[in-house]
């Protein structure tokens, strides 16, 4: 009942030159291997300068692929030079907003409480968060890493209702997995996202909310490793980086099933 989500998140890469070659072979490489919708859903996470040209050519082609940004104000408007506000977001008909990313909250001080406040931001445009949550190596080196998560979780979806988490998206990225070619074992991952998953059931917005909500894992996924973790019970779906920039690759991981 839960579609996976694959969502490619290029960071700061591909300009609106680029992606439009990018998402037309991501599309043509998709429909040539008879993608399913009901079987996983493909979004691109991209530049806010490559939105613009994403949604015309995903409007104009008709084109089965979900995209979104990377980050978002928490300010509706007004003086706050270089951001964007999740109704200019909405305008451009973003599905997805991804908020707290490891890379904003390491290069950029985003606190959880700054996380909550984007993802509600996003709640109320009419968009879908995708919230990241994800120790570092030195917390993974004590076995900490499911009380960290999962007191990033409670405090990242604060004052959040059950209606609202069902349908969000929680990405668990490992920090030490990400962009090194170090993957979480497929257990790693379920550990923690089923972890989560039973949290928001027994302590947080309840057992409808724990079930209608994706929980994807993200951290060097590649075509050659995603079957395996796609396997995992509570592991909706995948947040990808560096393998989404190849549209190839991207569709590999997307077809999985
Ligand atoms: P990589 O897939 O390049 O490790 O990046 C993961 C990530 O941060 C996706 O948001």
């Amino acid at each position: 009942d839960r579609i996976p989500l694959m969502a490619g998140n290029w960071k700061m890469n591909l300009n609106h030159v680029e992606a439009t070659g990018v998402v037309q072979k991501l599309a043509w490489t998709l429909s040539d291997k008879r993608y399913d919708k009901a079987k996983a859903e493909a979004a691109v996470i991209v530049p806010f300068t490559d939105l613009r040209t994403v949604q015309t050519l995903v409007e104009g082609d008709k084109l089965p692929i979900a995209y979104g940004a990377q980050d978002v104000s928490v300010h509706a408007s007004g003086a706050y030079t270089g951001e964007v506000s999740a109704d200019m977001l909405a305008k451009l008909k973003c599905a997805y907003v991804v908020v707290g990313h490891s890379e904003r909250r390491e290069y950029h001080g985003e606190s959880d409480e700054i996380v909550n406040d984007k993802a509600k931001v996003v709640l109320a445009a009419g968009m879908t968060p995708i919230i990241c949550v994800g120790e570092k190596l030195e917390i993974r080196k004590e076995g900490r890493q499911v009380p960290f998560v999962l007191d990033q979780v409670q405090k990242v979806l604060a004052d959040l209702t059950p209606e609202q988490v069902a349908k969000l998206v929680i990405a668990y990225e490992p920090v030490w997995a990400i962009g090194t070619g170090e993957v979480a074992t497929p257990e790693d991952a379920q550990e923690v996202c089923g972890a989560i998953r039973r949290y928001i059931a027994e302590e947080l917005q309840g057992a409808d909310a724990a079930a209608g909500c994706r929980i994807q894992y993200g951290g060097s996924v590649k075509s050659s490793n995603i079957v395996d973790i796609m396997a995992q019970a509570d592991v909706d779906g995948a947040l990808v980086g560096g393998a989404s920039l190849d549209p190839e690759e991207f569709a590999k991981i997307v077809l999985f099933y």
